[in-house]
């Protein structure tokens, strides 16, 4: 369906009902923004909760045999609040709202009640609009191992939008085999606006969220950053992936799979430009790198001994140690001496003595620490291939703003260079490089 827009509104876009002017005004002007997707309301202030997040606590109330009464009120007067503002007549949410809290009283389970949220706001957009409501439930599906099952739900999805003109489908959650809902993780109905602009092959997917594109660097961190023009699936992965929370990082998968590009455009100033994510670009980037993104809470596990390099199979069994603990590692850095895993702090928690002795028993290392507390940051760009003197620009500028940096490891596609610094190190850090790449024009 080349003629086809598939919209999806992120939880600022849609926290009130003056949000919800602004995205049917957006919606209502082109008539090929046929399918939306809808998030649940998020702040309308900064100091707001999230309705996915009371959501959440509401629901853990309940899972606790504790009052939950309150803060079910609150969680109406939210949607109440919208219908009223809208002037919507002949409708309202209260059998939804009692259903809900029945199932709230049956443990119907967390990622049931967080899926109400993109639910019921749904339902009040597609009202407001005039357009179907498609509940995801029964056409976005997870397989046992609750992995997002595309053949079924294409095959489930695809017949029904086509029967559609216009539709409304909640982001963030589909079913499991045996019918119970399940949640993609936190932002995740980026996801479904992807998921749902492949199953149409739209022309473009727009994500339509509260800034004017993906910025340089975080606009929390880095005062007013410079917005990127365009970027390629693989920079934003790398970026998404390390933070950039703009965009999901799951969401880049079935949109690169059809080749359909993204544009991240701004409720708020809808005729800005916004950011333009395709598979390839020949627009040259404005300076040597497209991004900085960066996280903290890693902890490294430090191996050295002597000669390991001539060790027949030393990584296998220091991976196979990591393995039997069940955790899964983000980089390896490596010396001829030494090694270095990059671990999330959380995915290790509780299971370092076994890691660690598991490591000793396997290779015998003549040091093996872990370091926790470390921050990583990823610096990207296309450019940085055919450009001279990257690292030192990164590295000068590091040793300037007096910066240690604990380790280093460069992709192979040469798209990403990651660096660890100690956590307290990691604002100043990421402020360094913007002001040290940003001055230097290409
Ligand atoms: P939505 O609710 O619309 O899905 P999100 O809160 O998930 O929006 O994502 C938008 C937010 O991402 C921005 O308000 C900004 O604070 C944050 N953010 C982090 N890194 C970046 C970046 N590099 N560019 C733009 N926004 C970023
Ligand atoms: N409402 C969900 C969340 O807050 C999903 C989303 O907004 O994309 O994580
Ligand atoms: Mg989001």
């Amino acid at each position: 369906m080349k003629e086809t827009k598939v919209v999806k509104f992120g939880g600022s876009s849609l926290a009130d009902a003056n949000q919800f002017r602004k995205v049917a005004d957006i919606i209502l002007a082109d008539p090929t923004r046929r399918f939306v997707v809808a998030s649940a309301p998020g702040k309308r202030l900064v100091e707001d909760i999230k309705v996915t997040d009371m959501l959440y606590n509401c629901y853990e109330l309940a899972s606790e045999g504790e009052k939950f009464e309150e803060q079910f009120n609150l969680i109406k007067e939210r949607y109440n609040g919208i219908i009223e503002g809208l002037g919507i007549q002949d409708f309202s949410l209260d059998e939804d709202f009692d259903i809900i809290k029945g199932a709230f009283s049956h443990m119907a389970g967390r990622d049931y009640a967080a899926s109400r949220g993109e639910f019921l706001n749904s339902k009040v957009l597609a009202k407001f609009l005039g357009f179907d409501f498609i509940d995801a439930a029964k056409y976005i599906f997870f397989n046992e191992r609750g992995e997002f099952d595309w053949n079924k739900t294409s095959e489930k999805l695809a017949p029904k939008l086509a029967k559609s003109e216009y539709a409304v489908i909640p982001g963030f959650y589909g079913s499991m085999p045996n019918g119970t809902i399940k949640t993609f993780s936190r932002g995740g109905s980026d996801v479904t606006g992807s998921i749902v602009a492949r199953a149409v092959d739209a022309m473009i997917y727009e994500n339509w969220t509260d800034v004017s594109g993906f910025l340089i660097c975080d606009p929390r961190i880095v005062n007013n950053p410079s917005p990127i023009n365009t970027i390629t699936y693989a920079e934003l992965r790398e970026l998404a992936y390390m933070g950039a929370t703009v965009l999901h990082e799951d969401a880049i998968f079935p949109v690169r799979a059809a080749g359909i590009p993204v544009n991240i455009k701004n409720t708020n100033c809808p005729q800005d430009r916004g950011t333009m994510i395709v598979s390839e670009t020949a627009e040259p980037c404005e300076h040597i790198i497209t991004g900085i993104a960066g996280k903290k809470g890693m902890s490294v596990i430090n191996i050295e001994k002597d000669k390991m390099n001539s060790e027949v199979g030393f990584g296998r069994n220091v991976l196979r140690a990591l393995e039997k603990s069940n955790v899964s590692f983000e980089h390896m850095p490596s010396g001829v001496d030494t090694m270095s895993v990059v671990i999330q702090t959380d995915a290790l928690a509780g299971k370092e003595t076994a890691i660690l002795d598991e490591i000793r028993s396997r290779v015998h290392p003549d040091q093996l620490f872990i370091e926790s507390n470390l921050a990583l940051i990823a610096v990207v760009g296309r450019g940085m291939k055919s450009a001279r003197g990257t690292a030192a620009i990164l590295f000068t500028a590091l040793a300037e703003a007096r910066v240690n940096i604990k380790m280093i490891d460069q992709g192979s596609s040469e798209l990403n260079i990651i660096i660890g610094v100690a956590e307290e190190d990691f604002e100043v850090a990421l402020r360094a490089i913007y002001n040290a790449f940003i001055k230097v024009k290409k």
